[in-house]
């Protein structure tokens, strides 16, 4: 079938929006390139190959469900994924009830029972979080977990619960193979700068502020 003569390309007349689209095109390409260098050039500098730390903080949404994220990346890698939440154990989750009934192979503690924010019993704080630590530490000797994700321990810091010394060395002398990542707002300037990863969850706004419930399956 024969070409309509208006579509034969070399009796095209390159129009403006043409040839605003072709140095479009010519830009993104050579930025893209130069991008390409840069991210190769990382590449082949990060040879290093052990677990990394990673600290979620900020006051915005995001920080749990981001370390579920990646404890679910593990799973699907067939790793091996323990879990310790520093959080009062009422609170149900959707993560809580898969990670029980889908995958009773990860190792999962909550504080739970004992501890105490309405009560203000500090020393029963202080017992149950040194409890629920010693699950945290045992996770955090032992080489076969990949990954390791204390949810919400940075409180224990803030709040002067467990002595910053003795997480940090545990966290420090960890596995060379195994991963952890450490949630919840604050920390500490000294779990800054040791872990390899910081990411800060900003709030710039929330539903819940709008008077929005929090929704299961998407907050807890
Ligand atoms: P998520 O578990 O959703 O990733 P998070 O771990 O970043 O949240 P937390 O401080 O642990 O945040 O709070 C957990 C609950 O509080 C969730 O239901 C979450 O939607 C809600 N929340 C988190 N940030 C805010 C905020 N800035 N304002 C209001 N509610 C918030
Ligand atoms: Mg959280």
């Amino acid at each position: 079938m024969a070409l309509l003569p208006e579509l034969l390309p070399d009796e095209l007349e390159m129009t403006k929006p043409d040839k605003q689209a072709n140095e479009q095109t010519a830009k993104h390409n050579k930025a893209m390139k130069k991008h390409k260098e840069k991210i190769d050039g990382c590449i082949v500098r990060a040879e290093e190959k052990r677990g990394v730390s990673i600290l979620l903080t900020g006051n915005g949404k995001g920080k749990s469900s981001s370390a579920f994220g990646m404890a679910m990346r593990s799973l699907g890698y067939g790793f091996k994924v323990g879990i310790v939440q520093f959080i009062k154990g009422k609170q149900q989750s959707g993560e809580e009830i898969f990670i029980r009934e889908k995958h009773p192979e990860v190792y999962f503690w909550q504080m739970g029972t004992g501890f105490t924010w309405d009560t203000q019993d500090r020393n029963g704080d202080i017992a149950a979080a040194k409890t629920t630590w010693a699950h945290a530490q045992e996770l955090l000797q032992d080489a076969s977990y990949h990954l390791v994700i204390l949810d919400e321990l940075t409180y224990m810091l803030n709040y002067e619960y467990l002595d910053e010394e003795m997480v940090l060395s545990a966290l420090r002398n960890r596995p060379e193979e195994q991963s952890v990542v450490v949630t919840g707002r604050g920390g500490g300037e000294a779990l800054r700068d040791l872990v390899d990863t910081v990411s800060e969850v900003q709030d710039i706004k929330h539903a819940f502020k709008s008077e929005v419930k929090a929704r299961r399956g998407i907050d807890f």
